[in-house]
């Protein structure tokens, strides 16, 4: 993917700064959390102890005031009398009931005293309606043997009220003897009061008390009418009844990591709980707040913390921002330049400052810009010079090609003019000429008799010197002839045209003794068939005529293909030619003997010279001295169709 620079920058620095920040706020909060989790706790811990604290210290004094009852003397006087079967029962039972109704503390909500004699029988109390009843059974009685009882919160039977019931034995200081049971029922609301004291625990915190079996003897803050109908049985009150019943074995408490939980109350709401205890009723004391609220602190930290993160990674996008705009503003201004010289302007400068390696970099750009722009002037320079001076040497170029063309339209005209002169100069020659020849052949026949010896010496003259002009002219009409009467080129065996030379010279070959060798494949080449037999013959004729008197002759045709041209070669073991003479021998009417040493017009070589030139080929001679001479032609050989490879 592509990104900018200053966006990547942008997006690290925030993801850096968010990462940073994040861990930290992270931290912070989970430090915080835990730390206020524990204050919490300890508080409620300590309001759950001063709690359980405060309703022990209640049911310590009221056991002490009870105690303080049963020995009361006129209780025990009384009993006592009664026990012993005194007549005046009635005044003494008055006397007991009256007694009694002292003892009410209606600041302690005691609103009920009662005094049983020995067999469980209510003898008085402050509510003359229980007078009577035989309570023999009931756990008061039968508990305040064993010293000060208190029996467990319950419906009161005869006011419905929820109540506890201390009790306490009657007995005879002298004998030991038990003389009856006082009791004092107490409306619960004094142990209200105390549980549902709420300073130092806000909106949502609670303390109450659950029975030893769960059940719930104190208001709830949440929900009516609970007492004795809602079992608590949520996680810290089964920590709390565990460790009660653990200490009614007389072992100890269950080790706990932290006594302080979060946990799921009555209600199903997560709250922070602790448990403390009343051991002398096997009551527990559980200390609750909800966790909302408990945490209420962290909460508004954790949303500042969110606000912070977010404001830092802002803040630091931002300045990333500014810090990656003026690091990649001259970045891009480089690029831009970069592709403006690349698009060809030469002439375009950087201007940053930024005074540091960037401007360096630029300073740098701008005199690179610079030495290319001078060189691309000079190029251009140069180009246009090399131009002008290309553009003056093809227009002189072409002016000579066209002279030229000129030229060379001009001489194959005169050329032409030229054979064409010779051809009918030679041929028109001839009719005189013989008419000369005839002429002198009738002077000598008719008239030779009259003219003197040295006359007719002249005669004989002039008709050799006709009959030698008759064969020059013959000779030059050949040499025309090549061009004007010469066949289709085309493609034509040499090894056949050279079988028919040899053949048609048989006789002269035999004469000399000659060896005449050929190689065993011939190339086929583009030419007249004619006119490459006439360069055979003449080559052929020249090897055995020009042969040494001291060796028998030998002629060695030869051919060899390079590329789509074949070399061919006739060389003799002859008289051989003067190097400087290799040239002139190809003109006409070239020669380089007398006649009487060997006879021939010259005119062989040119004739041979003419017909290579006419098939576009070439034609030289290589010799040394008394040992030999090598003639080469070149001729174009036939396209060859490409083999085709297995
Ligand atoms: P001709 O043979 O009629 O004299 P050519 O034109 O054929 O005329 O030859 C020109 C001259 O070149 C010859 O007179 C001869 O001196 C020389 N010449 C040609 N062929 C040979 C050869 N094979 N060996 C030596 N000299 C040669």
């Amino acid at each position: 993917m592509k990104m900018k620079i200053h966006t990547r920058l942008v997006v690290w620095a925030a993801l850096g700064v968010l990462a940073v920040v994040s861990v930290v706020s992270f931290a912070a909060y989970r430090i915080a959390r835990s730390g206020l989790k524990e204050e919490v706790f300890s508080h409620l811990q300590s309001v759950a102890q001063a709690r359980a604290h405060h309703v022990q210290t209640f049911l310590e004094s009221q056991k002490s005031l009870i105690s303080l009852t049963a020995r009361d003397i006129g209780l025990v006087e009384g009993l006592r009398r009664l026990r012993d079967g005194a007549e005046d029962k009635a005044t003494i039972v008055r006397d007991l009931n009256s007694e009694l109704k002292g003892e009410i503390d209606p600041s302690q909500h005691l609103y009920e005293v009662l005094l049983l004699d020995h067999h469980g029988e209510v003898l008085a109390s402050t509510n003359p309606d229980d007078i009577g009843l035989d309570k023999s059974a009931d756990a008061y009685f039968v508990g305040a043997n064993d010293g000060p009882y208190i029996k467990d919160a319950h419906h009161s039977e005869t006011t419905g009220k929820g109540s506890i019931v201390l009790s306490a034995a009657v007995v005879d200081s002298a004998s030991g003897e038990l003389l009856g049971v006082v009791a004092a029922r107490h409306d619960m609301v004094v142990l209200n009061e105390i549980l549902t004291d709420r300073s130092g625990l806000g909106q949502t915190g609670e303390t109450y008390l659950i029975n030893k079996y769960g059940f719930m003897i104190t208001p709830s803050r949440f929900l009516n009418d609970t007492f004795l109908k809602l079992k608590v049985d949520t996680e810290i009150a089964r920590d709390c009844l565990a460790d009660m019943a653990a200490m009614r074995r007389e072992q100890l408490p269950v080790e706990r990591e932290h006594p302080a939980i979060v946990f799921a109350d009555y209600r199903g709401k997560s709250v922070l709980g602790v448990h403390n205890h009343v051991s002398e009723m096997q009551w527990g004391v559980l200390a609750e707040i909800d966790a909302s609220e408990a945490f209420a602190p962290v909460a508004r930290l954790r949303t500042a913390l969110l606000l912070f993160a977010g404001l830092s990674a802002a803040s630091a996008m931002g300045m990333s921002y500014f810090i990656a705009r003026r690091i990649s503003q001259p970045i891009h201004e480089l690029h831009v330049g970069a592709e403006r010289i690349g698009a060809g302007e030469l002439n375009n400068r950087l201007d940053i400052r930024t005074g540091d390696e960037i401007e360096q970099l630029a300073h740098e750009f701008n005199r690179m810009a610079a030495r290319l722009s001078e060189s691309r002037a000079s190029l251009e320079r140069k180009v246009a010079e090399r131009t002008a001076d290309l553009t003056r040497e093809i227009a002189e170029r072409k002016q000579a090609e066209e002279e030229l063309e000129r030229l060379n339209a001009e001489l194959n005209r005169s050329n032409r003019d030229l054979q064409d002169f010779t051809y009918t100069v030679s041929h028109d020659l001839q009719e005189p000429l013989r008419k000369i020849h005839a002429f002198g052949q009738f002077l000598v026949e008719d008239c030779g008799d009259h003219v003197p010896e040295e006359g007719r010496e002249h005669l004989r003259h002039i008709q050799d010197a006709a009959v030698r002009m008759k064969d020059l002219i013959r000779h030059l009409l050949t040499l025309a002839r090549v061009g004007t009467r010469g066949g289709e080129i085309e493609p034509a065996a040499a090894g056949q045209v050279i079988q028919e030379v040899l053949q048609d010279m048989s006789e002269q070959v035999r004469e000399c003794g000659a060896a005449v060798s050929l190689p065993d494949r011939l190339p086929t080449v583009l030419a007249d068939a004619v006119q490459l037999g006439q360069v055979f013959q003449n080559l052929i004729a020249n090897a055995l005529k020009f042969r040494s008197p001291d060796r028998r002759p030998e002629v060695a045709i030869g051919a060899r293909v390079e590329g789509d041209q074949a070399v061919f070669s006739v060389t003799d073991n002859g008289i051989g030619i003067e190097e400087r003479f290799l040239e002139r021998i190809f003109g006409v009417f070239q020669r380089l003997h007398l006649r009487e040493e060997y006879e021939g017009a010259g005119v062989g070589l040119a004739l041979c010279k003419k017909i290579v030139l006419r098939h576009g080929g070439r034609i030289w001679a290589e010799s040394e001295l008394g040992k030999g001479s090598t003639f080469h032609f070149i001729l174009r050989t036939v396209p060859q169709p490409e083999e085709k490879k297995p």
